[in-house]
């Protein structure tokens, strides 16, 4: 059984800079703890009795640690500057005379990799793991029975990678001897000979079994880019993954919204029940509210109003907490248009519908024709329109807004996360968004982005409604971190963990994953002889109203069960007067799954008769 660890810490870590200016590496932050100790925790947690760390730069800071730890011993290697790892090993080499645990210092890790590390029965094991693309890679070659063969940063110096090396390895007191044998050697020639050299040194003398494990999150941190991962992925994946959560189904959901979600978001709601008032929720809305805003927006112009509800929640919450007795224009060019008329009609505002088509882009003529024949305080518009993937150009209905001084309100539901918008060239005053579409997120969060200045002038409105009252909801947070009313507690961990993933991926990245599903869903329907309605120009690539088959063995109740039986979800159609069925293309999906949409839908297009194998039409009619 091994009980000792070795680590490594005597480097300057000189590619973090700053940060590492009064303190050594492994004393980087992450959920407020040294990523060292929370290393030396999990190694006490494995059994580990006895923890040696090889200290240099900025000792001190370790020995100080080492005072709350009486299993940990510093050894300090005087000469770090002009050394390298391995000479802090050699350095440390009599304080150990047992099979040991080696680790660097600067390693964010599964405790799961440690256990069973230690219950191999090889004694001189490298930890390996598949590739990570961190950009500071170290591969290792070997045989064909895993053994070391030699290791390198670069791939060109190696016949066969096998896999990339992690900084965790078990070495037998016998082969550090070896190990500094041969260091003593080298020394004189290279006093900077790092252990991993070492042991590509000693590779011919010595077995050193190369164990890869597949899906093995960690991390080392060497430089800001792999601070910025560690923080916001790996260890959030890590803390995940240590919770030993069970598989869940995969479905694979084409409806707009909810979609699907990542395991880390699902696993991010599994957290000890906290009241909602307690400070340290009100830190993970806070952190929610104020990326929700970065994202979109600038946080000194605008902010991010949460609410506990769907996503009309925050449309409903903007239409009766913002306007007056003035009259509001509402363009309704497909359903969700509708509904921001239906909401008026609710709250009695004075509003002027202004009808257009829901395949074609907005007459952006006579919609200023109406602006300019009478006096409108507001405008609302929805950005894409769910119904059709109809999507209107908020850029120019902004400068229009701007030009006649109208505050401009946009449903940006089913674009928020995905299609790039920027409230303030917009000129957007209001944007209602939620939790549960392009932000791959759980349901049950509605947010409202407003324009500060804005929304300050609405505290003196009559208020027409309660729950969804915008200024109150907006004041009470600003001041207390927290809703008026019970918070959606676990679905807001999820949102937080959605956030993460959203802002790592990158909105433009998104877009682009999801326009890629889009272009092949478009190409495979395109070949089966389906029609959809909206041009490429004005779509959104985000969900495709596709115009069902009129033969007699059609029937979208069946089409559904025979997808759902399949794991697919797709939707039906909204739209008046034209018989359509819908298929999002958003969640973490990727275009394979949609590659294996197509296959199932021409496999049941084929049964219903509608096309032939070889994709030929049955000569009847596509619309
Ligand atoms: C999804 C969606 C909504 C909100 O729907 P909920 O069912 O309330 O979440 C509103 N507007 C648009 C454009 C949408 O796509």
């Amino acid at each position: 059984m091994v009980n000792t660890a070795v680590i490594l810490a005597g480097g300057m870590g000189t590619r973090l800079h700053e940060r590492t200016k009064n303190k050594p590496k492994g004393f980087l932050e992450i959920d407020n703890k040294p990523i060292v100790e929370e290393s030396i925790l999990k190694l006490l947690e494995i059994g580990i009795e006895q923890i040696v760390i090889g200290t240099g730069y900025l000792a001190e800071v370790y020995d100080h640690l080492a005072m709350r730890y009486p299993q940990v011993l510093c050894v300090r290697n005087n000469d770090y500057m002009k050394t390298g790892s391995m000479y802090t090993l050699y350095n440390l080499r009599e304080r150990v005379s047992d099979d040991f645990l080696l680790l660097e210092s600067d390693l964010i890790y599964e405790k799961q990799a440690l256990e069973e590390l230690i219950k191999l029965k090889e004694s001189d094991v490298i930890l390996a793991s598949q590739f990570t693309n961190s950009n500071d890679e170290v591969f290792i070659e070997t045989d064909e029975n895993h053994l070391l063969v030699n290791l390198s940063k670069n791939r060109n110096d190696l016949n066969h990678i096998h896999a990339e090396l992690t900084g965790i390895t078990k070495i037998s007191v016998h082969t550090l001897q070896i190990l500094c044998d041969f260091a003593k050697s080298s020394f004189s020639e290279n006093p900077q000979l790092d252990y991993e050299s070492a042991l590509a040194g000693i590779s011919k003398q010595v077995n050193i079994y190369v164990h890869k494990l597949n899906n093995f999150v960690w991390c080392e941190i060497d430089n800001e880019q792999h601070l910025l991962r560690a923080v916001n992925y790996i260890y959030p994946m890590i803390k995940l993954k240590e919770k030993n959560f069970p598989f869940v189904k995969r479905n694979i959901l084409l409806n707009p919204g909810p979609a699907t979600t990542t395991d880390t978001v699902k696993y991010a709601q599994v957290v000890p029940d906290i009241c909602p008032r307690e400070e340290e929720f009100g830190d993970v809305m806070q952190m929610i509210s104020t990326k929700l805003t970065a994202l979109v927006a600038n946080s000194n112009n605008y902010s991010t109003v949460l609410f506990g509800g769907s996503g009309t929640a925050a449309v409903e919450s903007i239409l009766s907490s913002v306007i007056s007795e003035d009259a509001v224009l509402i363009i309704n060019n497909g359903a969700y248009g509708k509904r921001m008329c239906q909401i008026a009609d609710a709250y009695k505002l004075n509003y002027i519908e202004f009808q257009s088509s829901p395949y074609e882009a907005l007459d952006l003529v006579s919609l200023e024709d109406i602006i300019s024949s009478s006096k409108f305080s507001h405008l609302c518009i929805v950005h894409n329109e769910t119904t059709t993937g109809l999507l209107n150009d908020i850029s120019l209905v902004g400068h229009l807004c701007e030009k006649y001084q109208i505050q401009l309100i946009v449903d940006a539901m089913s674009s928020y996360g995905a299609i790039p918008i920027d409230l303030d060239s917009m000129n957007i005053s209001y944007l209602a968004a939620s939790s549960n579409k392009n932000l791959q997120g759980m349901a049950g969060v509605a947010f409202v982005i407003a324009r500060t200045k804005d929304l300050e002038t609405t505290q003196h409105l009559h208020p027409r409604n309660f729950y969804l009252h915008l200024y109150s909801q907006y004041k009470y947070f600003s001041k207390t971190k927290q809703m008026r009313f019970t918070p959606p507690v676990q679905t807001l961990y999820a949102l937080k963990q959605a956030i993460i993933e959203t802002r790592l991926e990158g909105v433009e990245k998104r877009y682009k994953r999801y326009t890629e599903a889009w272009e092949t869903l478009i190409k495979g329907i395109t070949r089966l002889g389906l029609k959809h309605l909206v041009k490429k120009e004005n779509h959104s690539r985000i969900i495709t109203a596709i115009v069902e088959p009129t033969i007699p063995n059609y029937d979208f109740e069946d089409m559904h069960k025979y997808f759902y039986r399949n794991g697919f979800t797709i939707y039906p159609g909204k739209l008046d007067g034209q018989n359509t069925f819908r298929v999002a293309n958003i969640g973490a999906i990727t275009n394979m799954d949609m590659n294996l949409f197509i296959k199932l839908l021409e496999q049941y297009l084929i049964n219903i008769g509608y096309c032939t194998e070889g994709n030929e039409m049955n000569g009847i009619s596509k619309t």
